[in-house]
């Protein structure tokens, strides 16, 4: 039986709500199902302010031109990312500063990011690996001390909280996925959220390509025009609607994932307790969203003959992010500074298939083919 490392599901209504978005006459952006996208996140997790993009590359994006980074600013982020979290600053000219995940977990580790802060520091983007919220007390303190604006990179941390508060309240600005991938998907989207009241005209006209449309919809000018930078980030209703529908079955979605995930945790901890391997360990104050489940293995050679044994049982597993301090792009740019966890989780880490349709009987196999290859 294949095993896939990720399918797309439906909920039951997607279909049902395109066919309704094309039947109310506008398929463009801003219809009626990004309205109830907006509201659903307005109300769910209290953001000041939300507003649906084609991607959360397109969110960072208009997060870098909202702060107005100039070629030359500064932006600290983790080398373990992917490759939009610094891709967005540097189409605007920043340099970046990368810096080293926790050792026992990917996240940002906050104790080593004061010493790589200069004059020319703009930001401090943290990436919330797994879904796992970085350790946001003591970095909205360093932001303070220092005048830094912070972005979140919350693509993967839908329906997460950190002592409470959720995932994406925390910076003055912060970016979410629903690319297939993710916990909640439209195939390919994303969104903005403003929790800084400064930014949210400004937001507005970037989305849609420098002008003040949206302000004209509302009544508030009577003709719009070309006011600033931007680009054409609104994503068709069309998308918004199949969200929506995803965001209404939220709960169970979230339910059978986190019921996958602890599956995955209590048949892999005989390996964990032999140091087989290392499992991840839910950072103090943080819950745990299932955006995804890793293992890491002892060294490169042992990862990557665990995922060829998995792939001969027709399993498909996967390692990420190639650190991106040793990109191809970046590693020129990059200042040698070693990094040595970030370099640590591209050579061992290996995520196991997670998504709504596998069923617990699949996770079984999964683990039980693991702990052969472990004998
Ligand atoms: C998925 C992901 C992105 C990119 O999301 P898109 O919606 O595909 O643009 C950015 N950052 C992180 C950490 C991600 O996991």
């Amino acid at each position: 039986m294949h095993i896939p490392f990720n399918k797309p599901y439906l909920t039951g209504k997607e279909a049902d709500y395109i066919r309704l978005a094309v039947e109310s006459g506008k398929i463009s952006g801003d219809g009626l199902f990004t309205k109830k996208c907006h509201s659903f996140f307005e109300e769910t997790y209290g953001f000041r302010k939300v507003l649906l993009t084609t991607s959360c590359t397109a969110a960072l994006e208009i997060a870098a031109m909202l702060i107005d980074i100039q070629p030359g600013d500064e932006v600290i982020m983790p080398s373990y990312t992917f490759v939009s979290t610094a891709n967005a600053f540097v189409l605007r000219g920043a340099h970046i500063v990368f810096s080293d995940s926790c050792a026992d977990n990917p996240n940002l580790d906050i104790s080593a990011i004061e010493p790589l802060i200069t004059k020319r520091t703009k930001a401090i983007v943290p990436v919330h690996y797994a879904g796992f919220c970085c350790d946001m007390k003591p970095l909205l303190e360093l932001a303070l001390r220092y005048n830094l604006y912070v972005i979140e990179d919350a693509a993967q941390a839908i329906d997460s909280y950190y002592q409470g508060k959720p995932a994406g309240s925390f910076g003055h600005l912060a970016a979410f996925s629903f690319h297939e991938t993710k916990n909640i998907i439209c195939g390919e989207g994303g969104m903005l959220v403003i929790n800084d009241e400064r930014f949210i005209k400004r937001a507005e006209i970037i989305r849609e390509k420098g002008t003040n449309r949206s302000a004209f919809f509302r009544g508030e000018i009577d003709k719009y025009s070309w006011v600033d930078i931007g680009s054409s980030y609104l994503p068709s209703d069309i998308l918004a609607a199949f969200l929506y529908a995803q965001l209404e079955n939220k709960k169970p979605i979230q339910e059978k994932r986190i019921l996958l995930w602890n599956m995955y945790m209590d048949s892999l901890k005989h390996l964990e307790a032999k140091k087989s391997i290392v499992l991840p360990s839910i950072p103090a104050g943080d819950t745990n969203n299932a955006h995804l489940f890793y293992l890491l293995c002892q060294n490169a050679e042992e990862r990557d003959k665990l995922i060829l044994f998995l792939k001969q049982m027709d399993i498909n597993s996967v390692f990420h992010y190639l650190s991106l301090h040793k990109s191809t792009y970046y590693q020129d740019k990059h200042d040698g500074r070693t990094l040595a966890h970030a370099d640590r989780y591209s050579d061992c880490l290996v995520r196991l298939p997670l998504f709504f349709g596998l069923t617990p009987e699949q996770v079984r196999l999964i683990c039980r083919g693991i702990s052969d290859f472990y004998k």
